[in-house]
């Protein structure tokens, strides 16, 4: 087998498939291998599709052999457990669906499967994507690739640490606050959150509407250019994906960082930041500086309230979707007296205790009386925090700030305190309220040898920036330190 197989970008590996030097049922059996021998200790995957992967790895080797080749086929890739597939069980890390075979599949999975792209498997989450730190899932939580003891975050935690344990090529997760973000600082990958509407959403398991969005997770930014295209566009299943072009992303990104406006907000800089993680923040922005960007300070006066409106419009909106798990369309069915009961049964056992939190709390803002009180409110605070950013972004073309506020914590460190684990997102939530595109990018490592995320954000739509600014500052910084190495049990 060619050496290093498993550390190339999906960019690199496009070469090898066309070039006739691998073939994508190699390259599939080379990541079964290697799921196999880290993933007992990792547990990124909730289903491994070995059967189902190789199938199309053969599919795609006859493909390339004609010359039909698109960017992805032949790759191996794994996706979040919330993305529906057709005949692959989907179970959004809940007992609830733990036994869920969808009948279609998700806009994205269709995407992926006409480009030849192939499925490895299905990879482990918070329920129902509730969580930052992967504890909630009901298939027992992820270890984080450089540490087994610490969290790889969540809710896509394994999508992120599938990354770095170099389990798949690349994945896609879904980003409601951070979601993708802040796993992929966590874990040290790249990870994007796409503008609102960029991305249809059909098929995609859904928690809050109004914020979820589908995005990548990779070992560069290129290779995350290169998903974004695939996935981006109009839906017609999905009546908020926008019929805006979708450029080749990749084919277009600049690594040059001169006469890039890059916004520092103030307010991402607060107690409580790590200092490890700040010095290696403010470092990067520095480099970016040195090599010509134009770095100057930006206000976000709303931030503060970002993490209070989050946590009445997730939940509202979470407690309105999540009426749909009740016995009797899909999913698990406790039997009851009666129908009541069956629905009281059946959610009792189906939901963990952090989605009932939710759906409480969700309930109460959206219930007569508090209604304008709460819910009305915090969608008026979300209006003020989306017009900070579109004055920034009248000055900048991207923000620059940390993506999370520390470094990997300890498995069940946080479990306890639910304000201490919705504190996490503090960084990555606003970007969710006001529909904008970020991403992070790994920036170093901790003095403990933990990863750290820079995270960009740019205007509605501003993908493009968004992604030449994070390659620029990938092509700066060089080469990250290394890959992680999990502990083999092969
Ligand atoms: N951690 C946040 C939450 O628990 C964000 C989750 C997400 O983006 N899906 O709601």
């Amino acid at each position: 087998m060619i050496p290093d197989l498993l550390d190339r970008t999906a960019r690199q590996l496009r070469e090898l498939l066309d070039r006739g030097e691998v073939t994508s049922e190699e390259l599939v059996r080379a990541y079964l291998d290697r799921i196999a021998a880290v993933d007992p200790g990792v547990n990124a995957f909730i289903t491994v599709a070995g059967d189902l992967a190789l199938e199309m790895a053969r599919t795609a080797d006859a493909r390339i052999r004609r010359g039909e080749a698109a960017p992805l086929t032949g790759i191996p890739l794994g996706l979040k457990d919330l993305l529906v597939t057709r005949g692959l069980r989907t179970t959004c890390g809940s007992r609830m669906l733990a036994e869920f075979v969808p009948p279609y599949d998700g806009t994205v999975v269709a995407r992926l499967r006409d480009a030849g792209a192939v499925l490895l498997g299905k990879l482990n989450m918070d329920e129902f994507a509730m969580g930052s730190s992967n504890e909630t899932s009901a298939f027992g939580p992820v270890r984080n690739p450089w540490d087994p003891d610490r969290v790889p975050g969540g809710s896509s935690g394994g999508s992120a640490a599938a990354v770095a344990a170099r389990e798949v090529v690349a994945a896609l997760g879904s980003d409601t606050g951070g979601s993708i973000r802040q796993p992929a600082a966590l874990c040290g990958v790249v990870g994007l959150k796409p503008t609102y509407g960029r991305v249809s959403r059909y098929g995609l398991v859904a928690f809050a509407s109004s914020l979820d969005q589908i995005g990548p997770l990779t070992r560069d930014v290129a290779d995350a250019a290169l998903l974004l295209t695939a996935i981006s566009g109009k839906d017609p299943l999905d009546a908020t994906s926008l019929d805006r072009p979708v450029p080749d992303y990749a084919a277009r990104l600049r690594a040059d960082p001169r006469g890039l406006r890059v916004g520092v907000p103030r307010e991402y800089f607060v107690d409580g930041l790590d200092p490890e993680v700040e010095a290696a923040v403010r470092g990067a922005i520095g480099l970016l500086e040195d090599n010509g960007a134009e770095v100057v300070e930006v206000s976000l006066p709303h931030t503060e309230y970002a993490v209070a409106t989050y946590y009445l419009i997730a939940p509202a909106e979470a407690s309105s979707n999540l009426a749909r798990y009740d016995g009797v369309k899909y999913g698990l069915r406790v039997a009851g007296r009666d129908l009541a009961d069956t629905y009281r049964k059946t959610r009792a056992q189906g939901f963990g205790a952090e989605v009932k939190r939710r759906i409480m709390l969700g309930t109460y803002a959206l219930s007569a009386g508090y209604y304008d009180a709460y819910y009305l409110r915090a969608q008026r605070v979300r209006t003020l925090i989306a017009r900070d950013f579109r004055a920034a972004f009248e000055r900048v073309d991207v923000l620059a700030c940390p993506a999370t506020p520390t470094p990997a914590f300890r498995l069940g460190e946080k479990a306890g305190d639910p304000l201490q684990m919705y504190l996490n997102d503090i960084f990555t939530i606003p970007a969710n309220l006001a529909g904008l595109p970020a991403v992070s990018v790994p920036c170093g490592l901790t003095s403990g040898g933990l990863p750290i995320g820079l995270q960009f954000m740019a205007a509605p739509f501003g993908e493009q920036t968004l992604l030449d600014a994070a390659h620029a500052y990938e092509r700066v910084r060089g080469e990250p330190v290394a890959y992680p190495d999990p502990a083999s049990t092969a």
